[in-house]
């Protein structure tokens, strides 16, 4: 039986309404390379917080793709490595810090230090597994599709719901269809659908919404599609594998630009059988490894444990100093392995 309540421990919550009445600066910070779901519960939240009377502030580690720069609030988010100075005074001024869709300063990227060192009290809202002991008051839940259902449930949880206005409600929804691939994987619980309801009722204009995210693309971006499954993509039957490969002058010849390649990992699964899709991607300092699979596949491990990254059993991601050859190289070789363990 699904559960159809508030999901948000009520203990924690009081802990979080003490914190909330002691602060008068307040810092959130999404993971580095943000994502919708990270932008859009750190937008949320900022925008609550705003009309709560607190002073907050998002700091995001990285800059985010265009197709999420229609969001409420999007003007007012810091990028740190845009201005580092003024974001460590903020940071180092603010009495909470919100950790949102990590769970490990590893994830924050350059702001790493920054936040180890502070000495703000905080709160992670995260629902990555395998969560560090790193917050004073931890909402983590692998149960939640998103952080962005985990906010809403928050929201929820301090009596504030009426707060959610169109535009947090907008914020919202973006991270719950970005992270489920539009309710596609990771959505079967019913309470899921009763967020997304009530969201709906706040007046949201879904089909705006999911045009302003999937309709948004350039030409160059369909095109690097194009290239990338007709030129990218070898599949190893045998391991039910898909792997995608872009080297960094691919990447030129169609004028790549941040986000340009979200998505594409996730082609592949539609090829008969296929369990497990892996895109490499040359970048300048490293090569970026995103990791999808189906079902009981827990490819998070191939991510963690030869690709210095992790994340959920379906979708992972990791980076590696080798070189392009070296990383498709080295999975090939854990692959048979990998594959054995399954049916374990
Ligand atoms: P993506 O492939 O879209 O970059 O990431 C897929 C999932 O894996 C996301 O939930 C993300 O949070 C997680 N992820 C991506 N890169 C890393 C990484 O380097 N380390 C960890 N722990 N998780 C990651
Ligand atoms: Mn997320």
């Amino acid at each position: 039986m699904n559960n159809l309540q508030n999901r948000i421990d009520k203990e924690l919550i009081k802990e979080v309404e003490v914190l909330l009445g002691e602060s008068t600066q307040i810092s959130i910070i999404p993971h580095s390379g943000p994502d919708g779901d990270a932008i859009g519960s750190s937008l949320a939240l900022v925008q609550y917080l705003t009309k709560k009377g607190k002073q907050a502030q998002i700091i995001s580690p990285s800059a985010y793709p265009v197709f999420l720069k229609w969001l409420p609030g999007n003007s007012e988010v810091w990028i740190y490595t845009n201005g580092k100075k003024k974001a460590e005074k903020y940071i180092n001024s603010s009495d909470l810090i919100f950790i949102v869709d990590h769970n490990s300063f590893k994830r924050s990227g350059d702001l790493e230090e920054v936040l180890a060192n502070a000495n703000a009290k905080k709160i992670m809202i995260d629902h990555h597994p395998e969560p560090e002991q790193i917050v004073d008051v931890m909402f983590s839940d692998t149960q939640m599709c998103s952080t962005c259902e985990m906010m809403y449930e928050f929201i929820e949880a301090l009596g504030d719901e009426d707060m959610i206005d169109e535009a947090i409600a907008e914020c919202i929804y973006t991270g719950i269809i970005t992270d489920t691939g539009g309710l596609s994987y990771n959505s079967s619980q019913a309470r899921t659908y009763q967020v997304v309801g009530s969201l709906l009722a706040k007046g949201i204009d879904k089909s705006k919404i999911h045009s302003n995210i999937y309709d948004n693309f350039s030409p160059d971006r369909m095109k690097l599609l194009g290239f990338c499954l007709d030129q990218g993509l070898e599949v190893l039957s045998e391991y039910k594998t898909a792997i995608i490969t872009l080297t960094k002058e691919d990447l030129l010849r169609f004028n790549f630009k941040d986000g340009d390649t979200e998505g594409f990992v996730n082609y592949p699964l539609s090829i008969q059988d296929m369990l497990v899709s892996v895109i490499f991607i040359e970048k300048d300092d490293a090569v970026k490894i995103s990791f999808r699979s189906k079902g009981n596949v827990p490819i998070n491990s191939v991510a963690r444990d030869y690709f210095n990254g992790g994340g959920h059993m379906n979708a992972a991601g990791g980076r590696t100093e080798k070189t392009l050859t070296e990383a498709i190289d080295l999975f090939k070789q854990v692959l048979p392995d990998f594959y054995e363990s399954l049916s374990e």
